[in-house]
């Protein structure tokens, strides 16, 4: 059980892009923290940097050794405070740490959610398609037989579906989309809160017609519109 001395694990989310949205509820806790559990120490290191906090980080995967995991929770219940951030957004969602989340709950170790930007969420709420239910399935399978058979049983989904997807791929995913949910309302939101952002409205089709022949750089996140969520709210 969880005694008065343990420390808390904080959940918090960094920005997605724009430093500003760098929250000060989470400026406060990394400065307040013993450790911050990091993915790559030279990338939060210049995050860290650029707002004075001078907390120790420590690295941290979800394949690192299981040592680092039993190192955190060994620092949490000698009442240690633990900031854990990824390199962007919130942690667990596409990022390390949901077994971490896991197992100091298990071990009744207090834990709290700094909430911030996700990508995930910022392009389902300007998607202009239902935000509820929606379902957030990651990243989308890199292999093209996987990822179609994936896409294949979504295509009656009523949810609204949410993917992340790689700039190298979104040619070759958009095509999948077009031949398996035909013209269906989509998005594609590319590097949001940053300089170059930009949400393209339409279909798998008129993505490919605005993307075909450009060089397609930076983070992508794509929403496609539930079956029947049209008819539900026409
Ligand atoms: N934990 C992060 C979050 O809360 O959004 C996601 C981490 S995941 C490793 C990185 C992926 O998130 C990118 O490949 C992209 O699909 C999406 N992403 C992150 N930042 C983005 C941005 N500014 N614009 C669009 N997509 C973004």
């Amino acid at each position: 059980m969880m005694t008065a001395q343990t420390g808390t694990l904080f959940i918090v989310a960094t920005p997605i892009g724009n430093l500003k949205d760098m929250t000060d509820r989470a400026q406060d806790i990394l400065k307040g923290a013993d450790l911050i559990a990091c993915e790559d120490s030279r990338h939060t290191g210049m995050l860290l940097k650029h707002f004075d906090i001078r907390t120790k980080m420590i690295s941290f995967h979800d394949h690192s050794h299981a040592g680092k995991t039993d190192r955190i929770l060994s620092e949490l219940l000698a009442g240690k405070h633990v900031a854990l951030v990824s390199d962007a957004g919130t942690p667990l969602i596409s990022d390390p740490g949901f077994p971490l989340v896991r197992d100091a709950i298990q071990r009744g170790i207090r834990v709290e959610g700094i909430p911030g930007p996700c990508a995930a969420i910022n392009a389902l709420v300007l998607s202009g398609f239902a935000c509820e239910p929606f379902s957030f399935f990651g990243f989308l399978p890199p292999k093209d037989k996987k990822r179609r058979d994936w896409l294949n049983e979504l295509v009656d989904e009523k949810r609204t579906l949410v993917f992340y997807e790689s700039p190298y791929r979104l040619l070759k995913t958009l095509q999948d989309i077009a031949d398996i949910f035909g013209d269906r309302r989509m998005i594609v939101a590319r590097e949001m809160t940053k300089k170059f952002e930009e949400v393209i409205r339409g279909s798998a089709k008129s993505a490919l017609n605005h993307f075909e022949g450009k060089k397609i750089l930076g983070e992508i996140v794509i929403v496609i519109e539930g079956v029947l969520r049209k008819v539900r709210h026409e």
